[in-house]
């Protein structure tokens, strides 16, 4: 199995459920030879009860254990994953740099400074709207920021719809598919495809659940070539999820490889 991007622990995600060991055996067992652990960051997050932020000193030294519990057979790649909002930009850069990451990816949580988890309102914005405004953000993103290395799930604003056909499609908002695809492009970042987006679009019913060919014909005709695959897993048994399905439809659109990120350094394999 090729890297699986994008994982949380329970020891500095607060949403997570699994220990790191958990996380180890599930790779293990998957057969997989590289992980990426990308734990949540969130800066000036809305006040939920929750720290969404770590120690990052501590985290770089627990890492190194965590390293060596892997070792010889499974490759730990440390990373982060950054909650963006148009104020923390910079803040976003000067944390990324504090520690040796080798994976920063960025997301877009929240809409209009809201947890859709917790606030659906959202969903009553008509659809191509709400993606619009949604994907607009992470163009923005991409645009403003400069110490990551993969924009994460571009889908996740479909996340807690109860709308079976909001599926995200370039049609959409071609404009501001254009304007994040020239952002990664130009600064030589990756487009993620979230296979736990996959899996929820699969439990829900959505209508259709792989992501838009469309998106992804778009990111190649305008030059893109980085696309990593992540699985999000937050608990055991979501390691890898939909990753063999990812990989054949990614392999059936003409692409031929993935990336992975090692100190902040792309490297291609094979799918
Ligand atoms: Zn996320
Ligand atoms: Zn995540």
């Amino acid at each position: 199995m090729i890297t699986d991007g994008h994982n949380h622990t329970k020891h500095f995600s607060v949403d997570a459920g699994q220990t790191i060991e958990e996380l180890i055996s599930a790779a293990r067992a998957a057969g997989c030879g590289r992980i990426g652990i990308t734990e949540h960051y969130e800066v000036d997050y809305p006040d939920d009860g929750l720290d969404w932020t770590f120690d990052l000193q501590e985290y770089n030294k627990v890492f190194s254990s965590w390293r060596e519990l892997a070792a010889p057979d499974l490759e730990l790649l440390m990373g982060i994953e950054f909650g963006y909002q148009s104020h923390v930009a910079a803040e976003i850069d000067r944390i990324a740099s504090l520690i040796p990451f080798d994976v920063v990816l960025l997301s877009v949580h929240l809409f209009r400074g809201k947890d859709f988890y917790v606030d659906r309102e959202c969903y009553k914005i008509p659809k191509k709207d709400l993606h619009k405004e949604y994907i607009g953000v992470m163009a923005e993103m991409c645009e403003r920021c400069n110490n990551y290395d993969v924009a994460a799930h571009y889908d996740y604003i479909n996340r807690y719809t109860d709308n079976l056909n909001n599926f995200v499609l370039y049609e959409d908002c071609p404009d501001e598919f254009d304007r994040l695809f020239e952002a990664l492009i130009s600064k030589d970042k990756a487009l993620e495809i979230n296979t736990k987006s996959i899996q929820k679009h699969k439990e829900k019913g959505f209508v259709r659940t792989l992501p838009d060919p469309a998106i992804l014909n778009r990111y190649r005709e305008m030059g893109g070539k980085l696309i990593c695959l992540g699985s999000d897993s937050h608990f055991p048994g979501t390691f890898g999820v939909c990753f063999n399905e990812a990989v054949e439809y990614l392999k059936s659109l003409g692409f031929k490889e993935a990336v992975y990120f090692k100190e902040h350094k792309p490297y291609f394999e094979g799918l």
